[in-house]
């Protein structure tokens, strides 16, 4: 059977002045699927996201991504490991203003040494499949929230990672843009893209993924590590 694309084992991650953001948190994510991650506010989802991407350290436990143990990269180790395998996308996200559209979608591929040309053919391609390439020239700052996430998704696609990771990806969006957001996230799925998005909106959730975790005051309610067998994965 294959591995999983995610796991953690036995994770726990505390601030200094506060209870446990994350304890004992078990979590399965298998290549394909779709998850969804849901919680209240504070109840720990960022971090757990974070953690999956080693934008930060556990204090206990394992994070595996990709083969990869996650949680003993050194910073920069992360970061190099984030370019090529993980593709993340923010609740305002996190764009460039002082850059064009295309330039915040190539960037990622640059600093991963692509060629100039072949970046911007896959930007084009990418904004034009987001159906946002008549914005390609202009900045993110003169878009539309829908628009600028879709940007954002056209970023986190650029150098085809295994995984997509959204932290409440429809959080600053309208309605219909929201929804919107949840049609792509599940067609990237539909085309074999994992993806886990972080979230309190169930809409979202049903929208676009195949399998909800619950977590609540940082604990993993049902991640369902014993026995799960690809759980929804028909591929
Ligand atoms: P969520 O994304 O579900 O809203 P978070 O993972 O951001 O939750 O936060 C979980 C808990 O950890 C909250 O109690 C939050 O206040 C706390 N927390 C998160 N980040 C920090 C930080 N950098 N320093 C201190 N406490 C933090
Ligand atoms: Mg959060």
């Amino acid at each position: 059977m294959e591995d999983p694309l995610i796991e953690l084992s036995d994770v726990g991650r505390a601030y200094d002045d506060g209870p446990p953001a994350l304890r004992k948190a078990a979590l399965r994510v298998w290549p394909g699927e779709a998850v969804a991650v849901l919680g209240p506010s504070g109840s720990g989802k960022s971090t757990l996201l974070n953690l999956i991407a080693g934008l930060d350290r556990p204090g206990t436990g394992t994070v595996t991504v990709d083969g990869v143990r996650v949680d003993r990269l050194s910073e920069a180790a992360a970061a190099r490991f984030r370019r090529t395998r993980i593709g993340m996308v923010f609740q305002f996200f996190n764009l460039l203003d002082d850059l064009t559209v295309t330039d915040n979608v190539t960037l990622p591929a640059l600093l991963a040494g692509t060629a100039r040309g072949a970046a911007h053919r896959r930007a084009a391609e990418l904004l034009e499949t987001l159906g946002i390439d008549r914005h390609a020239r202009a900045h993110p700052g003169r878009l539309s929230g829908g628009e600028r996430q879709r940007v954002a998704i056209a970023r986190a696609l650029m150098n085809r990672p295994p995984l997509i990771l959204a932290d409440e990806p429809t959080g600053a969006l309208d309605t219909a843009a929201g929804e919107d957001v949840g049609r792509l996230l599940r067609e990237l799925n539909s085309e074999g893209q994992t993806v886990v998005v972080v979230t309190h909106d169930l809409a979202l959730a049903r929208s676009c993924t195949h399998r909800t975790v619950r977590i609540a005051d940082g604990r993993i309610v049902d991640g369902r590590v014993a026995g799960d067998v690809g759980a929804g994965v028909s591929r």
